[in-house]
């Protein structure tokens, strides 16, 4: 099965990837986490990167598309995969559709969740990520059970650098003016399922399950 997750910043892409990959067992791809990653780990990768996700903007595409196309080749992705935050303007759509075609494979669906400006915007306000496993939670979805602790582990929450509201602006207006595009570009292929991203996390993951499960 080879799915992509789109959605706007804050539209929960993760938190359904992450309910995703265990249900189906396909390998959650994040080029956000690939970054972050890498940013943490002080690479060359993670250098160039970081100019771009602090200020807001897109990583440009022929460093984005080089890191998915390897990513791809991994053995576990031989039975499909779960794209999140990729592909997210119409050059990176037309780069994953050829690489696809020349391992003689194609996306099963794209998964639009769809939420309006005014949730998008109360939700990036309220995410919080643990500081040691970077699992995440969101104060108006998603508490923790002790204000800025992991449940899993115990490590401190903190608010992602590009969640801070100068960068959020950036970051939607990118989405609109780039990714938003995609849209159409999958609708066109026939291949669009829209669900309702503004429900609570649980249905909306039964609504994507629901439409997953003929892919299986
Ligand atoms: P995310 O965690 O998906 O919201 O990604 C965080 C940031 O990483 C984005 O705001 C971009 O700066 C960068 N990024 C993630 N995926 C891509 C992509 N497909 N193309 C370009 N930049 C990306």
């Amino acid at each position: 099965m080879r799915i992509v997750l789109l959605g706007s910043p804050g539209s929960g892409k993760g938190t359904q990837a992450s309910c995703i990959e265990k249900e189906f067992g396909i390998p959650h791809i994040s080029t956000g986490d690939i970054f972050r990653d890498n940013i943490s780990r002080n690479t060359a990768i993670g250098a160039e990167a970081k100019k771009f996700i602090e200020r807001g903007l897109l990583v440009p595409d022929s460093l984005t598309v080089s890191i998915v196309e390897s990513r791809l080749l991994e053995e576990d992705c031989n039975e499909g995969f779960l794209l999140d935050g990729f592909p997210r303007n119409i050059a990176q759509a037309e780069a994953l559709d050829k690489d696809l075609e020349k391992m003689g494979k194609k996306l099963d669906a794209v998964v639009n969740l769809e939420v309006s400006a005014e949730t998008i915007i109360e939700r990036m306000a309220g995410r919080r990520i643990c500081s040691d496993c970077g699992e995440s939670y969101n104060l108006c979805f998603l508490k923790p059970a002790a204000d800025g602790i992991c449940d899993k582990c115990g490590g401190k929450l903190y608010i992602r650098e590009d969640d801070k509201p100068e960068t959020v602006m950036n970051r939607l207006n990118v989405y609109k003016n780039q990714t938003f595009p995609l849209i159409d570009y999958y609708k066109g292929k026939g291949i669009l399922i829209s669900v309702n991203g503004e429900q609570p996390a649980d249905k909306v993951y039964g609504d994507i399950c629901r439409v997953l499960e003929r892919f299986k």
